[in-house]
């Protein structure tokens, strides 16, 4: 597997995208099914495949750390070699982070309980969804956090109108950057509008670093460089 600039976990080069679903076969597992992108070479990997490990290793360091700072937590995941430059790996990886971090803040939760609600929403969220649905994985993973955190259902009132909030504000802070996409980028995004509607709603002050400078974007062919707010300046 690599896990180098271009995304495919096979070989390496970059993926290609179909705007209609196709028939593929995982190169990892040989499942059949539609998908949206191969790579130049061909070779197509499920989202299951891309996220195993990655998944596991969210909720290992989201059980453990005591940290405050959601986009630290985050950080220090995505820098372990099982979170690729781009996937739906981030789907569960924003949402676990802000759950770690709220409950350390002084959240009032059950964070193992949490973890594991989460850890099942998020894996119904398949890779592309920002391009293809009209929302973005990281933002639904901040809008499965705060369901949880708000006891939120499809009946509820004020938490089914906080969590619809939630998402609309980091969707239209990620329209305002424009794509292409990246993970880390909308991430960051998600989790910054989250930490202030978390003050906001609840009182829980979760803590952020004075500026989130981006170390991934050299993995990221399609980095925004200087259009991007988290890209390191030159100074
Ligand atoms: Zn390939
Ligand atoms: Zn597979």
């Amino acid at each position: 597997m690599s896990a180098g600039k271009g995304i495919c976990l096979v070989c390496g080069e970059p993926l290609a995208y179909f705007k209609e679903a196709q028939d593929v076969t995982c190169q990892i597992c040989g499942k059949k099914e539609t998908g949206h992108s191969v790579c130049v070479e061909g070779h197509y990997v499920c989202d299951a495949c891309h996220r195993a490990g990655g998944v596991k290793h969210i909720m290992a360091v989201c059980r453990e750390t005591d940290s405050k700072n959601p986009i630290r937590i985050a950080q220090k995941i995505m820098s372990d070699k099982s979170i690729y430059p781009n996937g739906p790996e981030h789907h569960t990886l924003i949402g676990a982070s802000l759950m770690a971090a709220y409950k350390n803040a002084g959240g009032d939760i059950d964070l193992e309980k949490a973890l594991a609600e989460l850890q099942k929403r998020s894996l119904l969220v398949p890779g592309g969804t920002c391009g293809f649905w009209g929302t973005c994985g990281a933002a639904t993973s901040a809008g499965q956090w705060w369901s949880i955190v708000s006891g939120s259902t499809p009946m509820t009132r004020d938490p089914w109108a906080q969590t619809q909030r939630l998402t609309s504000r980091i969707l239209g802070k990620l329209a305002d950057l424009g794509g292409p996409r990246c993970c880390k980028r909308t991430g960051f995004t998600a989790i910054l509008e989250s930490v202030a509607f978390a003050k906001e709603m609840h009182g829980v002050e979760m803590e952020t670093p004075e500026k989130v400078t981006c170390a991934f974007y050299a993995r990221n062919a399609e980095c925004l460089k200087e259009g991007c707010p988290h890209f390191p300046s030159k100074e």
